[in-house]
């Protein structure tokens, strides 16, 4: 067996055993969620593509981890990416300080950082700007979205600079001042990052997810992780688009669990005949989309693009029309608060969410509108 393989399956026996049986409360309870990271922490499955030294077995077995996770617990599936990600991008960062300082410490969790860098993606003015001054940069602006408030100390903020270029820095996740005399800057105002309390949501209430409001904060020198080129975002989102795909498989198979389920509780024929098909589909799905990720660096971008946007879509729907199925087969009982069905319905419309682009939104309802004539 190898080493990847190994790593799975013992993400899986601690997911079945410690994650599935309270996928309620994790969904809920901001505690149970932080204690559900710290499990996946203690077996240090928290920094994938830091811990794993090849490109292609970073990325396949960084997939094949969420499509996992988000079967058990979407929150969980959803909050253990962010972390991720800030990892990947610290271990790529060219500021050493910063790496000797975290990468030793993410994948056991001994250090949670979260990200916002989804303001990036809006078009207009920018929601967050960042200004070179002295030693740093001074940000100010407006973050939509921040998940992991209480449970990460700390996020990678992504700034706009005036040449379009945007800074991605650490900054601190809990109310914060600066202080100390700017004497070489008369004009500098103390520096503050504000947080409103968590957002209601229909799913994932525990991922206690935030907006952040910053004002003439000061960015320096060594908290810096990366400046990248303007336009860099939306290259990544059309590299990436199949990324949170595994959101949608994982999402999706976790339906497919209700319905086997309902299979032997209800001995009726035609849950069997529905599972089998949407089993047969999703394979189908799984496999397009390691294929095309497969053939990615050897293609042209936008023909591969193009064929990439439409599986994305392909993985949202199939997530829905599963959840709503599971939905189905769970009858009334699907609508009560504490019911698998109900809560995999609801972590649909997050994953369907999740990172969208404008182009995604666009491929989604060309997938959802789809002819489907009575015949
Ligand atoms: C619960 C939750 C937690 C999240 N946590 C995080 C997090 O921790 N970190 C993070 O970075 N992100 C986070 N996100 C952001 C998430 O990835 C975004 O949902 C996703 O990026 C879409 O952004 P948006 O919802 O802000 O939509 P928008 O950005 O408003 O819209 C999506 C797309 O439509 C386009 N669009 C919007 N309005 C217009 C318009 N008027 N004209 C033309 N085009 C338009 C935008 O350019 C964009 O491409 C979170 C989201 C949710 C729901």
């Amino acid at each position: 067996m190898t080493s990847q393989q190994q790593l799975l399956e013992q993400a899986e026996s601690y997911l079945r055993a410690e994650v599935a049986p309270k996928a309620e409360a994790i969904d809920r309870d901001m505690l149970a969620l932080y204690q559900a990271l710290l499990g996946l922490g203690d077996r240090a499955l928290l920094a994938l593509k830091v811990t794993h030294n090849s490109s292609s077995s970073q990325e396949t077995i960084a997939h094949r981890f969420k499509e996992m996770v988000a079967r058990y617990s979407g929150a969980l599936a959803f909050l253990q990416t962010q972390h991720q990600s800030a990892s990947a991008m610290l271990a790529s960062s060219k500021n050493r300080g910063l790496k000797q300082e975290y990468l030793d410490r993410l994948a056991t969790g001994d250090r949670l950082l979260g990200i916002a860098f989804s303001q990036l993606r809006r078009s207009g003015e920018p929601m967050v700007k960042a200004w070179p001054v002295n030693g740093g940069y001074q940000i100010d602006g407006q973050v939509p979205w921040v998940t992991g408030f209480g449970i990460f100390e700390e996020f990678i903020l992504g700034a706009q600079l005036p040449d379009g270029r945007a800074v991605y820095g650490i900054v601190p996740f809990s109310e914060s001042y600066q202080e100390g005399d700017r004497a070489s800057n008369s004009s500098w105002k103390l520096g503050r990052i504000l947080f409103t309390p968590p957002m209601s949501l229909a799913a994932m209430q525990s991922s206690q997810t935030v907006s952040a409001q910053l004002e003439s904060w000061f960015l320096t020198q060594d908290r810096i992780v990366v400046i990248r080129p303007p336009g860099w975002i939306h290259e990544q989102d059309q590299k990436n688009v199949l990324n949170a795909s595994f959101f949608a498989l994982g999402c999706t198979r976790a339906a497919l669990d209700i319905i086997e389920a309902a299979i032997h509780q209800k001995q009726l024929t035609f849950i069997r005949q529905a599972f089998e098909i949407f089993d047969r589909e999703l394979r189908q799905c799984r496999s397009a989309i390691f294929k095309a990720i497969d053939k990615r660096e050897s293609s042209e971008l936008n023909a591969w693009y193009t064929q990439a946007l439409e599986l994305r879509a392909w993985a949202i729907e199939l997530a829905n029309r599963c959840a709503h199925a599971a939905v189905t087969v769970s009858s009334g009982a699907a609508n009560s608060n504490h019911h698998a069905a109900g809560r995999v319905y609801r972590e649909a419309l997050v994953f369907t969410v999740s990172g969208q682009t404008t182009a995604v939104m666009e491929q989604t309802l060309q997938r959802l509108t789809r002819s489907r004539y009575y015949r």
